[in-house]
């Protein structure tokens, strides 16, 4: 663990903190800590500042992404605790983005109540109809913010956004989250996705999220599990309010718990016929529910 210093600490859990059930420590969690007992060390170093630190409390999470136990066990995983948004880069172009991609990250920051905003990196490849591609979103709510780590635009507007903050930094590899992060912060140097691999080298679930403390305050957060795995955790149910432009409509179809798939009098399907909503969009929501679905657990 990291003290309010920023030094790394050595800490492990008080006994009545360990047992099992209760509450597990996750990356990111804020902890109370106490000097334990000087440890008689095989590797020797019992002398004064050796003495290990113990974990007397986990703070309570202002937020936490999540995903279902691994082994369809019942439960949830926390896999980083306390972020305080997700930012989702994209590429103008090289790659060209995957806007079904996008929906699933913005799915997964909603499902676990976290605001999402889009980084539109590489402007400098922008063509005339970059903007347009990306309509739906902003007409849905989210911040979108247009930088290029070649000519600087945009980065004094991402520096203000990672400030004193704890971000979940995501989105498609080759976009520039490395080069956007490493123009930002020079002397950094930073390879997203590099340093989880390293970190998890060798286990077979590559789900451990690494937190980087940015050097002006602020974490950024690099989470592997979340680039490779669905979207866990879910109702299919509570999947149309993460859609957050449905959910005006979501409460006023006819039944309760309506997919927005067929079912008659569905105000989201009438929202999408009248164009308020968006069909690719829609398309997409379609698309994550069969996921769902066929992804259920079976308890
Ligand atoms: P990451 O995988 O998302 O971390 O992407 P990288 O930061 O490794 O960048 C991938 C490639 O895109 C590299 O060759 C970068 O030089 C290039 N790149 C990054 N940002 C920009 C940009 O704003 N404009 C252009 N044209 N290229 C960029
Ligand atoms: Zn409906």
């Amino acid at each position: 663990m990291r003290d309010e210093e920023g030094r790394i600490r050595e800490a492990t859990l008080r006994g009545r903190l360990k047992q099992a059930g209760t509450l597990k420590l996750a990356v990111g969690d804020e902890v109370m800590i106490e000097p334990g007992e000087t440890e008689l060390s095989e590797k020797g170093g019992t002398g004064p500042g050796t003495s290990a630190w113990a974990i007397t409390a986990i703070g309570a999470r202002r937020s936490a992404l999540a995903r279902r136990a691994p082994g369809g066990a019942y439960g949830e995983r926390v896999v980083v605790a306390n972020v305080d948004q997700v930012v989702v880069v994209f590429a103008a172009a090289q790659p060209e983005p995957h806007l079904r991609m996008l929906d699933r990250f913005l799915v997964i920051a909603a499902a676990n109540d976290i605001p999402a905003r889009i980084v539109l990196n590489k402007m400098d490849l922008a063509t005339p109809d970059t903007f347009e591609r990306f309509a739906d979103y902003t007409r849905a709510g989210y911040e979108l913010h247009a930088t290029s780590a070649r000519t600087g635009a945009g980065l004094d507007a991402l520096h203000e956004m990672l400030h004193e903050r704890s971000s979940v930094l995501t989105g498609p590899s080759g976009v520039g989250k490395s080069s956007l992060l490493n123009t930002v912060y020079p002397g950094l140097n930073l390879r997203v996705g590099a340093i989880s691999a390293s970190v998890n080298k060798g286990r077979h679930t590559t789900v451990g999220a690494v937190m980087v403390p940015l050097p002006d305050g602020g974490f950024v957060v690099d989470t592997p599990g979340l680039r490779e795995v669905g979207v866990w955790n879910l109702a299919p149910e509570a999947l149309g309010d993460c859609f957050v432009e449905f959910r005006p409509f979501t409460g006023k179809c006819r039944f309760r718990d309506c997919s927005h798939r067929a079912e008659p009098g569905c105000a989201v399907r009438d929202a999408v016929a009248a164009r308020t909503l968006s069909a690719a969009r829609y398309e997409s929501y379609l698309r994550l529910l069969d996921e769902l679905a066929a992804s259920a657990p079976s308890w």
